[in-house]
């Protein structure tokens, strides 16, 4: 694939942004995916945020009439190690693009017998075990408390079972995502108990994206490609990288395709939870929020808050 050589800076604030376009639908791309195919007229969007620089620039273009933002996780090049990855900038600046969905594409270890490499789990849940990872956009002079008992947008999940399916891929519509910190794999007492704890799969950076996107009131759905059985499969042995990759590799096409086939049925208008993630969440009252607060939090809180 070509990338646009175009790269086009843009601050918070500024009048001339014009790098927003509602309706932009968001793909972050995980180990093995640095670029998303089938995308035309693509250009390189660089954005600040001020939370920081995303991972890398965005790559923008079009994918069956929708406007489509796709941004590498780790960076191309897979420079950013899991627990450095500056998920509030990615995900900040999704919403500067006008990104109202975001796809992610991730690979994940089985904890289930049943769950085998190669498969597509579509994690409907998430539980958190990373350490120190900033959590929130809303953590100073402004405190909001978002609904996250269901994290995954309903419409989106169902619309990628449904493709998934169509395609005939050995597909999971449900499953909890344990999020570990990382960047190292599980020791095996963590992995047996974890799986006493009754999740599905094992990750390193889902649930600090979906918090955040809930926060940005952006839809959130994982396309999860199980590469390994983490290491508490004793017939199979200790998870390395070296197979992750070579099974990620052999995976990936089923991700792209679905999400190629899921763009083109998503409805322009969303009524999902997702969208009004924000009405009534904000406790503080609008009078104490400093105006420099309300100005860097602008993107998120238009309409929530005047
Ligand atoms: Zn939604």
């Amino acid at each position: 694939m070509k990338s646009g050589k175009a790269t086009k800076s843009v601050s918070v604030g500024k009048k001339s942004d014009k790098i927003f376009e509602a309706g932009t639908i968001g793909v972050i791309g995980g180990v093995g995916l640095y670029e998303m195919p089938g995308l035309s007229d693509i250009r390189e969007v660089k954005v600040k945020t001020p939370f920081g620089e995303p991972s890398d620039p965005f790559l923008v273009g079009r994918m069956g009439g929708r406007r489509l933002a796709f941004l590498a996780r780790h960076g191309r090049g897979h420079r950013i190690p899991p627990g450095d990855i500056n998920f509030r900038a990615n995900i900040f600046g999704f919403k500067l693009l006008g990104t109202e969905r975001i796809f992610s594409v991730s690979a994940v270890g089985s904890m289930r017998e049943e769950i085998h490499p190669g498969d597509i789990v579509l994690p409907d849940q998430f539980f958190d075990r990373t350490a120190a990872r900033p959590r929130t956009f809303f953590s100073r002079e402004i405190v909001a408390h978002v609904a996250l008992a269901h994290p995954v947008c309903p419409v989106m999940a169902g619309i990628l079972a449904r493709v998934g399916e169509e395609k005939g891929f050995r597909l999971h519509r449900q499953g909890t995502y344990i999020c570990i910190e990382g960047p190292q794999f599980s020791t095996r007492a963590e992995s047996d108990i974890y799986r006493q704890w009754g999740v599905s799969v094992i990750g390193m950076t889902n649930l600090p994206e979906a918090r955040l996107a809930r926060e940005a009131e952006i839809c959130y759905a994982t396309v999860a490609m199980v590469t390994d059985y983490d290491c508490w499969n004793e017939r199979e042995g200790e998870v390395e990288i070296e197979d992750v990759i070579k099974v990620m590799k052999a995976t990936i096409g089923k991700a792209k395709e679905m999400i190629a086939g899921a763009v083109p049925h998503l409805p322009e208008a969303r009524n999902c939870v997702c969208s009004q993630a924000l009405k009534d969440a904000i406790v503080t009252d609008p009078k104490a929020i400093p105006a420099r607060v309300k100005k860097m939090l602008a993107p998120i809180l238009k309409g929530v808050i005047k």
